[in-house]
């Protein structure tokens, strides 16, 4: 089932590109990412209506970055590769006892 899921999403994400192009998708990546932003910075942690909107934005992002990995022809298994990578490196900071600056706005990726 979930691979037909995911073939039905590439299938559409293709066609999404097909019809509107890659520069307006790109575009569309960008102000989706931004929209995300915005409504983490306006989380609170306590408004219910606020984590609806956080989850609206994931989903909006993540259509999206689907879309970016056939625009930039990524291969899932190179982003796998580099994700663990970027998890191995975050996992050496973490038993380092390293302490991220959380004033700076480093957080958990790097
Ligand atoms: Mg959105």
């Amino acid at each position: 089932m979930k691979r037909i899921m995911i073939q039905k999403e590439l299938r559409i994400a293709q066609r999404t590109l097909d019809v509107w192009g890659r520069e307006a998708q790109v575009k569309k990546a960008t102000e989706e990412c931004v929209e995300l932003a915005s409504a983490l910075l306006h989380d609170t942690g306590s408004d219910l209506a606020m984590r609806d909107k956080v989850i609206h934005e994931m989903v909006d992002v993540g259509i999206m970055l689907d879309q970016l990995a056939l625009i930039y022809i990524v291969d899932p298994r190179e982003l796998a590769i580099k994700r663990a990578m970027v998890f191995d490196r975050l996992e050496r900071l973490l038993d380092l006892g390293v302490h991220l600056d959380k004033d700076a706005g480093v957080g958990g990726t790097m």
